[in-house]
């Protein structure tokens, strides 16, 4: 029985590799010292997996931005458009690697970034391989290799992880349309092998290759290049160990296609989904190895080592030990480092740390269970005996029943019973109460977040500032925030969201059953790393968490102010969660909290409320036969915030994506008021929808793009209103910005907002000269 790891944290344990990168960026360090540093961090890794005694150690996990980026330049496949700054900098090759990542604008230059989207349901995000018809790759990339060279030099002969050829395609786009990127496999399987031969030579004997999307519903095209690319491949390298690496779900349908490749080991996610063992283990031919993924590598929780010596001792029973490899069910890089390094006097309280395990407890993990499934008497071991102890002590702990929080989950049905009427009755309320003109405008909630505002919060943090001070210092950002909204003639007004860190962070602190670690990094995309919330316990609110500062926005001015949440699935979906519970359970928890600040809001005068959900969309399943189950609850947990409130109160949400054409019942199931959409990118593509499906709410397609700093026209701006207008009735339509403002300085967002309410204005003035026509 093998261990073997999928893939390590990359970022280095005091972020390492941000610093070096930005400096790089900045042109600070040369690319030799951040080659260096990358070395430095790869060795570390090696050494410490190899210390630990994991068997088959990967190698090309590391990444100095992406390992989808780093997989287009070792098959060569970089868009043509840039082919000519390729040559430009074909002797500074890691500018040029960022230079795809990043955009270049430099010596005459201007190329944007390629594009960049969430992988799978995570929230690591990578770099779209664009293709074109034709396409022609070549082995340009030797980094597989190099690598496996450097750990060979130190002693360790290490596993290469490449991303497999079907998943490479399956993860590209091809912008004409009418093509389709599979009939590229004949021409990209030729650099695999290239690229097969050099590590052969070098002296590899495992090669892993990455294929999630046999976890995903797979059209019969894909399903055979499956056979035929394996089969090309093993008949040239049959003296390579091919590893092929499911995770984030099950094989399903796809289990028996799996099954048949003619690969040396098949990787399957047990964490997610234990009970596909069975299944699996009943066809798994002779000839071949399973590594059975144990080791939760998407959560922060410790492995409970009773239920994974179950799942082994099964396997064993069925195909013998010598045919198991144990590994965590994903790379790690999507778990925090090391929990050692973790402060003992804040962050994660005392009780919660024995509860938890990061990257490097988890490689220790993986080496204790292969030890314990090897003695048949593992349940009097020592190392056993603990391990349950701590799994016991987070069973039994008070945090995780709360039983106010209990009864009211229970009692969530009548919860739902909403008072409130259809919405035709409800906005003729809303409109006497509101008063608001034909078009309103508003914006998405967050203004600037300027280095001084998040100075403050650090000076607090320090104890440099008092609460007393801090609170003053918002106060007045907030002061002028109003007084420029006014001036400016937007017609519903933010308070800006000044005092939140983070829209997630920041209600994650105020709320019972959340931890906070204090180094618990995880990439995002490049330099971009995040700390997620972990959510331990029974989530509850135990005190108004957003009132004080909406109120004082409110008394500012004799505007509608909205007061600003964020929904329960964004926090639940940002934040490491429990596993010992269903999702959807956790989500309805965090709902109810959610619901007691909207009320209190409510209560105290705001008549607009906006609950943010930005993550509803990322957290569609893999498997569309999951959706609607997913969907079902994440729309009952956004009603469960906003069913109580009185017909008069006028509540919005915010959506992050605009891809809703396959979830648009879903969103108009919400029942928000009016709904505020992420879309100017796409150039109003969205809008398609909107012509088939008759969306029954008002609706707010974000017309200036807060993602470039640019400042659009008014013209522009009153072109994508008009074009709007075309298919969302008028009397339906919002006018405001794409998301937050907070990224943006203050001399972007002025003359944006500026011209977007000149050209909102334009459009009243239009409506009113047009009904009077009639
Ligand atoms: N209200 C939030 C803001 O304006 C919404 C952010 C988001 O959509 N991600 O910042
Ligand atoms: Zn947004």
């Amino acid at each position: 029985m093998l261990t073997n790891n999928l893939g390590f944290p990359r970022i280095g344990i005091n972020r390492e590799l941000k610093k070096a990168s930005e400096a790089f960026w900045a042109e600070k360090i040369s690319a030799d010292e951040l080659e260096k540093t990358g070395m430095e961090i790869r060795l570390t890794n090696w050494k410490f997996q190899k210390d630990a005694g994991i068997d088959l150690i990967p190698s090309n996990d590391f990444s100095f931005y992406d390992q989808v980026l780093d997989m287009i330049m070792t098959v060569g496949a970089v868009p043509t458009e840039y082919i000519c700054l390729k040559n430009f900098l074909r002797n500074e090759l890691l500018e040029f690697y960022f230079s795809l990542a990043r955009g270049y604008q430099k010596e005459g230059y201007d190329l944007p970034a390629m594009e960049m989207t969430k992988w799978f349901d995570t929230n690591y995000h990578y770099i779209v391989p664009e293709l074109v018809p034709g396409q022609r790759f070549n082995y340009f990339l030797k980094k597989p290799v190099n690598e496996f060279n450097e750990a060979k030099e130190a002693g360790i002969i290490t596993k290469p992880v490449l991303i497999g050829p079907l998943s490479f395609l399956l993860l590209s786009k091809v912008r004409l349309k009418g093509f389709d990127r599979m009939e590229m496999l004949p021409s990209l399987l030729p650099v695999y092998i290239d690229l097969l031969s050099d590590l052969q030579k070098s002296g590899a004997v495992w090669v892993q290759f990455d294929e999630p999307f046999l976890t995903m519903d797979l059209s019969d095209v894909s399903k055979n290049l499956y056979k035929v690319a394996y089969k090309e491949l093993k008949a040239e390298f049959p003296d390579i160990k091919f590893m092929i690496a499911t995770y984030f779900g099950r094989l399903g349908n796809n289990t028996s296609l799996a099954l048949q490749l003619p690969v040396d080991a098949l990787h399957i996610d047990l964490t997610r989904y234990p009970e596909q063992l069975e299944e699996i283990l009943r066809v798994t031919p002779e000839e071949m190895t399973l590594s059975l993924g144990v080791v939760d590598g998407r959560n922060i929780w410790k492995n409970d080592y009773k239920k994974s010596l179950g799942l082994i001792q099964s396997a064993i029973k069925q195909i013998g030990e010598e045919r198991i490899i144990l590994s965590p069910s994903c790379s790690l890089i999507h778990s925090p480092i090391d929990l050692a390094a973790e402060k003992r006097d804040k962050g994660i309280p005392e009780e919660v740390i024995p509860w938890m395990s990061f990257a490097k407890q988890k490689i220790n993990e993986l080496y204790e269970l292969r030890n314990l499934s090897l003695n048949k008497d593992y349940t009097s071991q020592s190392i056993f005996i603990k391990n349950q102890e701590d799994i016991n002590s987070r069973r039994k702990s008070h945090h995780l029943n709360n039983d106010n929080v209990r009864n009211r989950i229970e009692n969530i049905g009548s919860v739902l019973q909403t008072k409130r009427s259809n919405f035709q009755v409800r906005k003729l309320k809303q409109q006497k109460e509101l008063n608001l003109p034909i078009c309103p405008a508003t914006t998405i909630g967050s203004f600037p977040q300027t280095t001084e505002v998040r100075g403050w919060r650090q000076k607090l943090n320090k104890g440099e500032i008092t609460t007393g001070e801090y609170r003053d210092l918002i106060r007045n950002e907030i002061k002028n925030a109003i007084a420029w909204q006014e001036e400016a003639g937007l017609d519903v007004l933010v308070h800006g969201e000044f005092e939140r860190n983070d829209m997630v962070e920041y209600f994650g602190e105020m709320m019972d059953g959340f931890a906070f670690t204090t180094n618990g990094w995880i990439q995002s995309y490049g330099s971009r790393y995040v700390k997620p919330p972990v959510i331990y316990g029974d989530v509850s609110r135990s005190r108004p968490m957003t009132t004080e500062w909406i109120n004082y926005a409110r008394s500012l001015t004799s505007k509608p102010v909205k007061g600003m949440l964020t929904g329960p699935v964004t926090i639940l979906l940002w934040s490491f969660v429990r596993d010992d519970k269903p999702l959807s359970e956790t989500c309805f928890q965090i709902a109810l909290a959610i619901r007691d600040e909207v009320l209190d809001l409510e209560r105290e005068g705001t008549r607009i409320i906006q609950i943010d959900e930005p993550a509803l969309r990322e957290g569609l399943p893999l498997r569309k036969d999951e959706w609607d189950d997913y969907l079902e609850w994440a729309v009952k947990a956004f009603r469960v915030t906003s069913s109580g409130v009185d017909d008069r109160t006028q509540i919005h949400t915010h959506m992050c994506y605009s891809e809703f054409n396959d979830i648009i019942q879903h969103i108009a199931a919400l029942d928000a008021d009016v709904i505020t959409i992420e879309c100017s990118r796409s150039r109003m593509e969205f809008l398609d929808v909107f012509a088939n499906f008759n969306y029954p709410n008002d609706i707010g397609p974000g017309i200036y793009d807060i993602h470039s700093p640019r400042i659009p026209s008014v013209n522009e701006i009153s072109d994508l209103l008009l074009k709007a207008a075309g298919v969302i009735s008028i009397d339906k339509l919002w006018v405001n910005p794409d998301c937050g403002l907070k990224t943006r300085r203050w001399e972007e967002v002025k003359p944006a907002i500026t011209n977007m309410i000149k050209a909102a204005k334009m459009m009243q003035k239009k409506s009113i000269v047009e009904s009077r026509e009639q």
